[in-house]
């Protein structure tokens, strides 16, 4: 186990640097410490209205992405026990998610995470989600990021640009399509600063479709390929969904910073320049 651990740990002493394994995969169930995509995955999804977030997994794992931010979230479990992961955690989820849209009836769709030991275990969550879509007739969709499956939270970010634009960006017409309508990507409302910058915009006549994700539901994320510009906030998280609603719907992007004056300033010149 030791030679396993060689690289993803390492004890730190002040006489040397310490450098962890960088750009390999961490292996499953030798701890590490290094980031988590599960995390990263909460990062980026957690905002989402309307939306049940299930964690596939041992409650420890839920209890670490509950909060994200500073700020917590509702979410929910399916709590797995040694005998779950010994017997094989499908069925359990399989209730866990149907109990959980009873009880969140007006909840439009269902992203079920998953974990270490689930990825561990092999549960098939794709299989469980489609089987749970087609019996309660909501979106159910698998967030495939266990913790051992990339190199940083960053992968976690990318494959949540993914699934939204696989099962949710796109999916309704917006009914009054106007000519300076954006989106708003990588933008998480940390503070309120979102209310603030779509007051600006306003100013401006300029109205944002959706908030990447920081005001998201499951109706604006389905409107939002009508946008004709997706201002880039954070360029960590949001870049992979803005290339790629460019490459998908031919929506160009620009990045901007709302950080200070001068660069919110700077912002609004660059978004009035680009809408002429
Ligand atoms: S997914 Fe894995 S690395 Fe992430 S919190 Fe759970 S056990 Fe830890």
């Amino acid at each position: 186990m030791e030679a396993l651990r060689k690289g993803h740990i390492a004890v730190v002493k002040e006489s040397e640097s310490v450098l962890l394994a960088c750009e390999k995969a961490s292996l499953p169930g030798v701890i590490t410490q290094r980031s988590c995509p599960f995390y990263g995955a909460r990062w980026f999804l957690a905002p989402l209205k309307d939306v049940i977030h299930l964690v596939h997994g041992a409650v420890g794992c839920a209890y670490y992405g509950q909060t994200v931010r500073a700020q917590e979230y509702q979410l929910a479990s399916t709590d797995l026990s040694e005998i779950d992961i010994i017997s094989g955690g499908e069925k359990k989820l399989y209730r866990t998610i149907i109990k959980a849209m009873a009880e969140i009836p007006v909840a439009k769709a269902v992203l079920v995470y998953a974990t270490c030991s689930t990825g561990l275990i092999g549960d098939d969550l794709a299989a469980v989600c489609r089987q749970a879509a087609k019996d309660s007739g909501k979106r159910v969709v698998p967030v495939d990021c266990p913790g051992f499956s990339g190199v940083s939270q960053g992968h976690g970010h990318d494959l949540s640009a993914s699934i939204l634009l696989e099962h949710f960006i796109g999916r309704e017409e917006l009914p009054d399509p106007a000519p300076y309508d954006i989106n708003l990507v990588g933008e998480f409302d940390v503070r309120g600063d979102t209310v603030v910058i779509k007051k600006l915009l306003g100013r401006l006549g300029v109205r944002v479709i959706c908030t990447f994700t920081g005001d998201a539901n499951v109706t604006n994320m389905g409107w939002s390929h009508q946008a004709k510009l997706n201002i880039l906030h954070c360029r960590r998280t949001g870049k992979v969904l803005a290339e790629e609603m460019k490459t998908k719907y031919d929506i160009p992007w620009r990045k901007v910073s709302f950080f200070g004056q001068q660069e919110t300033s700077q912002a609004l010149r660059d978004i009035a320049d680009f809408s002429g």
